[in-house]
């Protein structure tokens, strides 16, 4: 058994390059990861730019109020002022076209007084630069404006855009295999659980997991997998289709736990196996050498679904987003106050407790919700964050700042009004 910090050390060292990149369309880079940096090859605005519809002027000429000023001409979005400029007058100007070179500010149409076509009278002067965007002053020709490993979002995609980058390189998606293993276990589709059945539930909610990281990842379940040698050997050869494997249940000590050593008959090269956390123990993580030379990289999740749900989010969506080529792969921890009395004891592993976490009057605020163990996938709904009680300590006092990990994709939700009694 290792330590949770020594576990995410090996984890985040194992991450491997990402594969070959290709071009993908804009519209089909949402949660792609770029794999080069995006440089700017125009300055943004392109020039100085009117953002109002008004009048563009010298603010010299309007220092003295009232001022009155000859109109000289009319410039609208896409065109260009061929006049020329002079001192007293003003060019009627529409937002996001080029202001005339001469001219250093605009005052809204609203605040001008027009006397006829070619002349206007001024009461208040803008400052001088109001209302004009520089040309470069959101960026500059030549600068580094996404650089490789940015996560694509609808606003990356639209900077794209900007760029010019119709077709951006991006890594490509790693292939996610999932399988649970569980003789007890019957799927959602199979009717009412029989004597000693169970419904199986981490196939579905990890393959959900795996495609939250978004469309720069694929997944797929593969079914549930019999407590059986040959039954987890065809699981393993699925999953060498695939660049990751994850398997749920089976990594336990029991008569019937097949995974750790059919994986080994296999070739695992172990790199993690047993970590001091609370849920999830039993989390295995190593790597397949595969005839071709690629690896497969696996996981063995403890077959609770919350602690498969937490060791998927504490170990497996970092390490998955690595592969996918994002920089900062690291889980989000945060600082919050404690706001209720928190039961437990030290113990010498890692806990992760369910909790909520909401924005309070002054700042992050947890409190534990009602839990009843990694078997509770109810009580765990009602979360959308883990308290993390390192080894050995205590869990916090009520008002203390304690650590927690906010879940994704919904780490801020307001709270559920249907939540369980008492949580
Ligand atoms: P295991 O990790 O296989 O020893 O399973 C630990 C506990 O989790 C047992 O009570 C299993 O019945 C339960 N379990 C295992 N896999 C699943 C699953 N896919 N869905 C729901 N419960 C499961
Ligand atoms: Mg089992």
């Amino acid at each position: 058994m290792i330590p949770k910090d020594e576990a995410l050390r090996i984890l985040h060292q194992a991450i491997p390059a990402p594969g070959h990149p290709e071009r993908v369309d804009l519209t089909e880079a949402l949660g792609r990861v770029l794999a080069e940096d995006a440089v700017a090859d125009v300055d943004a605005p392109p020039f100085d730019r009117s953002a109002m519809d008004g009048y563009a002027l010298r603010a010299d000429d309007v220092a003295a109020l009232p001022v009155e000023l000859e109109v000289i001409g009319l410039v609208k979005a896409g065109d260009t002022f061929a006049g020329e400029v002079r001192p007293g007058t003003a060019v009627k100007i529409m937002t996001g076209a080029p202001v005339p070179a001469g001219y250093d500010s605009v005052q809204p149409i609203e605040l001008c007084l027009p006397l006829g076509a070619d002349r206007l009278r001024l009461e208040q002067a803008p400052a001088r630069g109001a209302n004009v965007a520089r040309r470069g002053e959101d960026m500059r020709e030549g600068e580094v404006v996404l650089p490789a490993g940015s996560a694509l979002r609808a606003l990356e995609i639209g900077m794209l855009s900007t760029l010019g980058q119709a077709r951006p390189l991006v890594y490509p998606r790693p292939r996610v295999t999932v399988f649970a293993t569980g003789d007890e276990l019957i799927g959602p589709d199979e009717g009412r659980p029989g004597p000693g059945q169970i419904r199986e539930s981490n196939g579905a909610m990890l393959t959900a997991q795996v495609l939250s990281l978004g469309l720069g990842i694929s997944a797929r379940f593969g079914g549930i997998v019999r407590d059986e040698v040959e039954a987890t050997r065809e699981a393993i050869e699925t999953g060498l289709a695939g660049d990751v494997l994850i398997l749920s249940g089976g990594v336990s000590m029991g008569d019937y736990d097949f995974v750790h050593h059919e994986l080994k008959a296999r070739g695992l090269e172990v790199l993690i196996e047993k970590v001091a956390i609370k849920p999830g123990k039993p989390l295995l993580f190593g790597r397949i050498t595969k005839v071709d030379g690629s690896l497969l990289w696996v996981f063995g999740l403890p077959g609770n679904p919350v602690s498969s749900f937490s060791t998927f989010e504490i170990f497996v969506r970092p390490f998955l987003r690595g592969l996918m080529g994002c920089s900062g792969p690291h889980l989000l921890e945060l600082p919050a106050r404690l706001v209720e009395p928190m039961a437990g004891k030290a113990i010498k592993r890692t806990q992760h407790l369910p909790a909520r976490l909401i924005f309070g009057a002054v700042g992050l605020e947890v409190r534990p919700v009602r839990w009843n163990g990694s078997g509770d996938l109810r009580g765990m709904m009602d979360a959308n964050a883990f308290i993390i009680v390192p080894a050995g300590e205590a869990p916090p006092a009520q008002g203390a700042t304690c650590r927690v990990i906010a879940l994704e994709p919904d780490a801020f939700r307001l709270p559920r009004s249907n939540a369980r009694a008492g949580s």
